[in-house]
């Protein structure tokens, strides 16, 4: 019988499956693509229909459908095996409770069962369902998203997982449950929340009999959104209140519980790692070209029901609540979340929350997108509301604020302009807000654009601006380098490198195999004449110290249809030799002789040539 990554295979092409997320294009019997695990102009990363693998020659990412899928969406391998079982229309085995040696399909399976059972119980809740209709969510939304009630009782959901079977110590690794914390056995609770447990607790302790091993629900009289990874498989919940009125005791309002509760990090969740709404979102965001990235859960769901289901939410408070500086695993964090929609789209649309708050985070996101090399705008939302409040008084002026949305250069720009008539402000403004940003920009032809754009809009002189722009880069060498040190792609070595690394894994395997150089002499002559025979010679001795890792690397490149290749070998030759020729071509440069410019375009000619036999 087939095991289920056999039957996926058998029913999914990698062609199909990859140009799902990349544009693709024919080369001869395989395709090609631009690598989305690195950067880069012109296509080196190649599919093998026949043997039903890539290849990247810039940076050597290689796999099957299963490593494509887990490195491009940032999951596991068990999240890429239910992506392409879901594609393929198989069923997988659920998990067997006698088997304990993989308990993360068991945690998962836990969130499963819980997010039915919160589901279930908000079918039942008539407050819980009013208020979400008073925020103009529709049925089919709530369903879609799977929106659940949390009952106001100590031991629902915990109890009823316990009667399915699960063990406590579980529920409490996925965040469900709760054990008594310390502060409050010891009668000094730290926190209002503590206090109100505790009150809590004291009650039903006498009442409730299961209630002594200490443990008790996380998520009590809450509406439940579950926060789903980008496969779909539910990781963590986010818990929202929705009793309206504060009460107040003594002319002051009480503080009690959080507006939003997220599950804790557990080993299936990191609230830094994801994006809410990120499974539903994917494919729109790559076919609309652009992601909107809002702050609440509510915003999301209005957005999506509006038709924007290229939207995402930071999950949770990430952003929002973190006041302090942008330290550096923060930026890693954000990077994380980031990572996965930039590889869908580079163009991204934050829509945060029109008050300070919400402008300072979405300024923090935009430096880390804008260092990621991704095209930054913002939505104009008006102060003091956000996109759930806009999006329910119409869904056209919603529409209007992304169509207008600006990039975060000009965005800035305007508020310093309108605050201030004032030069030496405006321009003192310019440096602490602005230049950071002009400074994560990639291409300096752009930064340039950016600062004629500020002298033309302040009329603030355009020299002492760069002159300025100048110093601040200067000054700031170091810091600029985190957030880029984090990125930084594993190309380490040359496509040139790479190609001439596999090429003579090939020769080495075959002559491992016993397969003298000679069968394949005619391509092997054309390798030397392409290199040249000297540096054939000085290559060969250098890669024959590493025989053993290139041969095995390239026979599980190529599996054992070693035999098969004469034709991948012919193919990589003509990207080696393209390779060269566009180094050559580059060193040319300036064109400043007759002899050059013939050189030149005898290159083209050549580089023209490889191209038409490529796809013959
Ligand atoms: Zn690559």
């Amino acid at each position: 019988m087939l095991s289920p990554v056999e039957k996926i295979k058998e029913r999914l092409s990698i062609v199909d499956v990859i140009s799902s997320y990349l544009t693709v294009n024919q080369s001869g019997s395989n395709y090609k693509a631009k690598c989305p695990f690195h950067n880069e102009k012109t296509p080196s990363f190649f599919i093998s229909p026949d043997r039903g693998t890539y290849y990247c020659f810039g940076c050597g990412a290689k796999g099957d459908i299963f490593s494509f899928v887990e490195k491009f969406e940032g999951t596991d391998f068990l999240g890429s095996l239910k992506i392409l079982a879901d594609r393929a229309g198989i069923v997988l085995d659920k998990w067997n409770k006698d088997d304990s040696h993989d308990e993360k399909e068991k945690w998962y399976e836990i969130l499963e069962e819980a997010t039915r059972f919160f589901e279930a119980s908000f079918d039942k809740n008539q407050k819980a369902r009013a208020y979400l209709k008073g925020r103009g969510l529709s049925d089919e939304t709530i369903k879609t998203f799977r929106i659940g009630y949390a009952l106001d009782e100590w031991r629902s959901v915990t109890d009823y997982l316990l009667k399915k079977g699960y063990k406590l110590e579980d529920l409490e690794i996925v965040g469900l449950t709760k054990k008594k914390a310390k502060s409050i056995e010891n009668g000094s609770p730290e926190s209002q929340s503590d206090i109100r447990d505790k009150n809590y607790q004291d009650k039903s302790q006498s009442q409730q009999s299961g209630f002594r091993d200490g443990f008790y629900d996380r998520f009590r009289g809450r509406i439940i959104f579950p926060i789903s990874d980008s496969s779909g498989r539910v990781i963590a919940f986010s818990g929202r209140t929705f009793k309206d009125e504060v009460p107040v005791v003594a002319g002051k309002p009480v503080i009690t519980d959080a507006k939003y509760l997220n599950s804790p990090d557990t080993p299936l969740f990191n609230k830094s790692n994801v994006l809410f709404g990120i499974d539903k979102a994917k494919s729109a965001i790559r076919t609309r070209g652009y992601s909107i990235i809002v702050e609440g859960q509510m915003d999301l769901l209005m957005s999506h029901q509006a038709g924007f289901s290229n939207t995402v939410a930071v999950s949770g408070t990430a952003l929002a609540d973190n006041t302090g500086e942008n330290d550096l695993g923060d930026n890693i964090a954000k990077i994380n979340n980031l990572g996965l929609i930039r590889r869908l789209s580079p163009n991204i649309i934050f829509a945060f929350d029109g008050d300070e708050a919400g402008i300072r985070a979405s300024g923090r996101a935009s430096m880390i997108a804008l260092s990621l090399d991704m095209q930054v705008k913002i939505a104009v939302i008006p102060e003091g509301k956000d996109p759930a409040d806009i999006i329910l008084e119409s869904i056209d002026k919603w529409k209007d604020i992304i169509k207008n949305s600006v990039d975060i250069i000009s965005f800035h720009l305007e508020r310093i302009c309108n605050n201030t008539n004032d030069m030496r402000i405006q321009g003192r403004q310019i440096k602490d807000i602005i230049f950071p940003y002009i400074s994560m920009v990639k291409s300096s032809m752009e930064k340039s654009s950016y600062l004629t754009s500020i002298h033309k809009k302040t009329g603030l002189p355009e020299k002492a601006l760069i002159e300025d722009f100048d110093n601040y880069e200067h000054n700031n060498i170091n810091k600029k380098e985190i957030p880029k040190q984090n990125i930084k792609e594993t190309n380490l070595k040359s496509k040139r490198e790479n190609l001439e690394q596999l090429l003579f894994g090939i020769i080495f395997s075959q002559e491992k195999k016993g397969e003298k150089a000679d069968k394949n002499k005619e391509l092997y002559d054309l390798f030397k004449k392409i290199i040249g025979e000297e540096v054939f010679q000085e290559s060969y001795e250098r890669h024959k110290l590493d025989l053993e890792t290139l041969a095995f690397e390239t026979e599980k490149w190529y599996g054992n249809n070693i035999n098969m290749v004469d034709r991948d070998i012919r193919e990589l030759i003509f990207n080696l030799e393209e390779e060269i020729l566009t180094e050559e071509k580059t060193s040319l440069q300036p064109l400043d002789t007759e002899e050059k410019l013939i050189k030149f375009n005898n290159i083209l000619k050549r580089i023209e040539e490889i191209r038409q036999t490529r796809f013959l």
